[in-house]
């Protein structure tokens, strides 16, 4: 049995709970290939990973050949903590030194893995515990608690001729999200689908006033709430 002790657990292990936290959120394990694609690593070594991580001292995954893999609640603790620490960095690079929203995440899965408690701690209290990273993705709480609102729904969903307003766009390829950044598609924009068509989903939509042309790749990515 290995035994954690105080030092922090390894950049691969940190990224493998992240992984399965974000594949199992409807309560459903996720499979070994399901992982090995997310992870872009065999399926043999995903296999190798999870029977180490089931072993660990707390277990962290409850791992059976064949049915797929979730966290235990320890398991899932370390998946938020990472998720914070992420998103914090996020936030601060953003918004202190001035980063493109684009720019954050590459430089945030690194440090996610390298900064102690303390700079967490620190870096959350000059931030003044923002509950948002740049995305609009929330930030797990000092508890490690997160709230996600179930009202919000992809910019695809949207019925024509509501007015929303733009919640959280998801990390998709960079090029993407520095489009939608130069045409200022941040949280807090409001947004009507004046056209949808029917046949590819494309739709015509206004972005603060601005008429833009969207395909379902921009509108499966974007998430808003309805306006009231
Ligand atoms: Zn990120």
């Amino acid at each position: 049995m290995i035994s954690r002790k105080d030092e922090p657990f390894s950049r691969s292990i940190q990224n493998y709970l992240k992984v399965i936290y974000s594949h199992t959120r409807e309560n459903r394990p996720v499979s070994t290939l399901g992982l090995a694609e997310a992870l872009d690593v065999k399926p043999a070594s995903v296999t190798n990973m999870l029977q180490k991580l089931d072993e660990f001292e707390p277990r962290l995954v409850n791992y059976q050949k064949h049915h797929g893999v979730s966290l235990t609640e320890d398991g899932e603790k370390e998946a938020l903590r990472v998720i914070r620490r992420h998103r914090l960095i996020e936030q601060f690079l953003y918004e202190v030194l001035g980063y493109s929203w684009d720019r954050v995440h590459s430089e945030a899965e690194e440090l996610e893995h390298v900064i102690s408690p303390y700079f967490e701690d620190r870096l959350a209290e000059f931030l003044g515990e923002p509950a948002f990273d740049p995305h609009g993705e929330p930030i797990p709480n000092r508890d490690l608690e997160v709230t996600q609102d179930e009202s919000i729904i992809p910019l695809s969903l949207l019925p024509v001729g509501k007015k929303a307003v733009v919640r959280r766009v998801t990390a998709g390829p960079q090029e993407l999200l520095a489009y939608l950044g130069e045409i200022g598609l941040h949280p807090g924009k409001g947004v009507e689908v004046v056209e949808r068509n029917p046949l590819d989903g494309t739709s015509r939509v206004l972005v603060d006033g601005m008429e833009k042309f969207f395909g379902v790749g921009v509108t499966g990515a974007v998430f808003v709430s309805v306006a009231e």
